[in-house]
């Protein structure tokens, strides 16, 4: 007996829109048929474990098969199976109000948002396939075998078929201009894209596709070190082991596992390639984790698993999810307290891993604020001699030295300790510390701790005379008079002759470089957020670079200048200075340069 019907909908040609809706993600369709083929074997264990189900269980596998000649793919799983009433009415009726509904709500948006999430399960099978057939024997006793066929129209037909095995075989017979999806390898490669962790065995010819209990789904207390290494390279093929990770392990409120490696991050902020990945009850579902995960967190590898993330719907309503929301929350959480347990526990260790971590967790502090709050006692910074501080130890170690007039903290940090060496040592040699901010994020950390530390305010070591860098307001005796003093300035001036560079003469002790080039904090702060696009001077660009030279009118060379006999030798002394400072500054090129060398030679010959 067959019977014809027309499936109820109220939009027709469905099938053309579903298609292009999803087109450039037309694999899915093997994820959906094959979930639904998992789904349908847990059932039956499930009603087998409550005793709803006496019957054998047999082996429980599902199997994708590919008849290249007759050209079809074939999906058969061992499960509960459907009559032909069950089929009329979860895949007619059901799915196609779950189609319509999709249609209706998604017409007027970018199709590709929603792709690959709205889960229309069944009807997918039709993006690459001209007919379908359902084979289906049900569980129940005495169940007559039901074979549904329907071509992609409208129309569907439901008669007796021939099946001894409980269970159900999907045949889609492959449409002439999708017969890639007749490749061996193309198969393969999307089984083992999203169904590799899938919990019932899968069979693709006599391979077995999956790992039917992935490591996030053990339990921690029997996992080895090795396992989590090898599991990493098992995601990630080729790439260098991790630093450590955390397995996620949640059940209230709600659902999620995982396991999130943390990667020796490079000292740039290169684009990971290897990117998180985001399962729902094991299927694989996106490594686009974007509206999920925080962003400072996309920097971590690894896996995460949760049937509360609602994966069937747009990404904008990710983001308004409160389920996304809290799962969001706890991850930043679990992250900080590892961070912290790890400094806690080993510290020695800790300060050995900084340099890779210290990257993600600076741009963690930076965009997220809570991430902050939990994690600024294991953040780290480093000085120049390679010593390890939080920041409230080094607070408090640079409170009685440099605490300026203002009881301003002075945090002195340099961008490239070899470049800024002279500066360096300066600082040093009336006793200040200097921090080392030579990564990429640095200039964007310095600007959060200002501002969440109060009087605490950093100053690169070369923005200005050490002297001033940190104002104690204290006075030196100047050995020239006020006449030598503008005599030096206007000397100065006149060799120098550059409108973006101001002389000024001041009492520096004796031991301080006859002249020192400095760029004040505030104007190279404009001009690093100039360079990065925004900021007050975004529109403007780049300001020049409005330098100081400061004379250091305690110096023994500045009064040889004065006492030089003639103008000629007084401007070569001066000119020699300058350029010395130039040459500390990696600023002496070209013909200077060569100007320079020349006038050394003469001096010595
Ligand atoms: P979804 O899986 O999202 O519910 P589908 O369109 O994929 O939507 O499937 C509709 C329903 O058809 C399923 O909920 C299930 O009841 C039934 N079904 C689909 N495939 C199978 C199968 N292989 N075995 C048993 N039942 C199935």
């Amino acid at each position: 007996m067959q019977e014809n019907g027309t499936i109820s909908i109220h939009t027709e040609n469905i099938f053309p829109i579903i298609k292009k809706a999803l087109y450039s993600d037309q694999e899915i369709f093997l994820r959906e048929l094959v979930s639904n083929a998992i789904d349908a074997t847990q059932k039956i264990k499930r009603l087998s474990s409550l005793g709803e189900y006496t019957g054998e269980l047999g082996d429980l596998k599902v199997e994708v098969k590919l008849d290249k000649e007759a050209k079809t793919i074939t999906i058969s799983d061992y499960g509960i199976g459907m009559t032909a009433e069950e089929i009329k009415k979860y895949i007619n009726q059901i799915a196609f109000s779950g189609a319509t509904e999709f249609i209706e709500k998604y017409k007027d948006q970018d199709s590709k948002e929603i792709i690959g999430h709205f889960g229309l399960g069944f009807y997918s099978a039709f993006m690459v396939a001209k007919k379908v057939e359902i084979v289906s024997l049900s569980r129940e006793e005495g169940a007559q075998a039901a074979h549904w066929e329907c071509d992609g129209s409208t129309e569907f037909s439901i008669k007796e078929g021939t099946r001894d095995r409980r269970g159900t075989d999907i045949i889609l017979h492959v449409m002439e201009n999708e017969e890639e999806f007749l490749e061996e390898f193309r198969l393969k490669g999307i089984l083992e894209k999203y169904c590799k962790f899938l919990p019932v065995p899968i069979f693709f010819g006599e391979d077995q596709i999956n790992k039917t209990e992935p490591l996030w789904v053990q339990s921690p207390s029997e996992l080895k070190d090795e396992d989590y290494l090898k599991f990493y390279k098992e995601l990630y093929p080729f790439s260098e082991d991790p630093l450590f990770w955390i397995h996620l392990n949640v059940d209230f409120p709600f659902e999620l596992t995982g396991i999130l490696y943390f990667p020796k991050f490079k000292n740039d902020m290169e684009l990971q390639k290897n990117k998180i990945q985001l399962y729902s009850r094991q299927v694989f579902i996106t490594d686009e984790v974007k509206d999920i995960v925080p962003e400072f967190l996309m920097l971590l590898h690894g896996v995460i698993d949760s049937p509360d993330i609602p994966l069937n719907v747009s990404r904008s309503f990710l983001q308004s999810d409160s389920n996304v929301r809290k799962i969001t929350g706890h991850i930043t959480k679990k992250v900080a307290d590892k961070l912290a347990e790890l400094f806690k526990s080993d510290r020695k260790a800790y300060e050995e891993k900084w340099p890779n971590i210290g990257l993600f967790v600076k741009y963690g502090m930076i965009t997220d604020d809570k991430f902050y709050d939990k994690v600024k006692d294991a953040a780290l910074l480093k000085n120049t001699k390679g010593e390890f501080f939080t920041i409230k130890e080094y607070e408090e170690k640079i409170a009685p030295t440099q605490t300026d007039k203002d009881e301003n903290k002075i945090i002195l940090y340099t961008t490239d300790p070899g470049k800024q060496d002279a500066y360096i040592q300066s600082a040093n040699r009336k006793g200040y510390d200097v921090t080392v901010f030579d990564e990429v994020i640095d200039s964007h950390f310095i600007n959060t701790l200002e501002t969440k530390f109060e009087k605490v305010s950093l100053k690169r070591v070369d923005s200005d005379v050490v002297d001033k860098l940190i104002d104690k307001d204290e006075k030196h005796e100047s050995s020239l008079s006020e006449k030598e003093t503008e005599k030096i300035k206007a000397l100065f001036e006149k060799i120098i002759d550059d409108k973006n560079q101001t002389v000024q003469v001041e009492p520096m002790p004796v031991d301080e470089t006859p002249v020192t080039i400095t760029l004040p904090e505030f104007m190279r702060r404009m001009n690093d957020m100039a360079a990065a696009g925004g900021g007050p001077m975004g529109m403007m660009g780049q300001m020049p670079n409005s330098l100081t030279v400061s004379i250091n009118a305690n110096h023994e060379l500045i009064g040889k200048i004065l006492k030089a006999k003639s103008d000629d030798k007084k401007e070569k002394l001066a000119q020699h200075a300058y350029d010395l400072a130039l040459l500390s500054q990696n600023m002496l090129t070209g013909s200077k340069l060569t100007g320079f060398i020349n006038r050394s030679i003469n001096l010595v010959n």
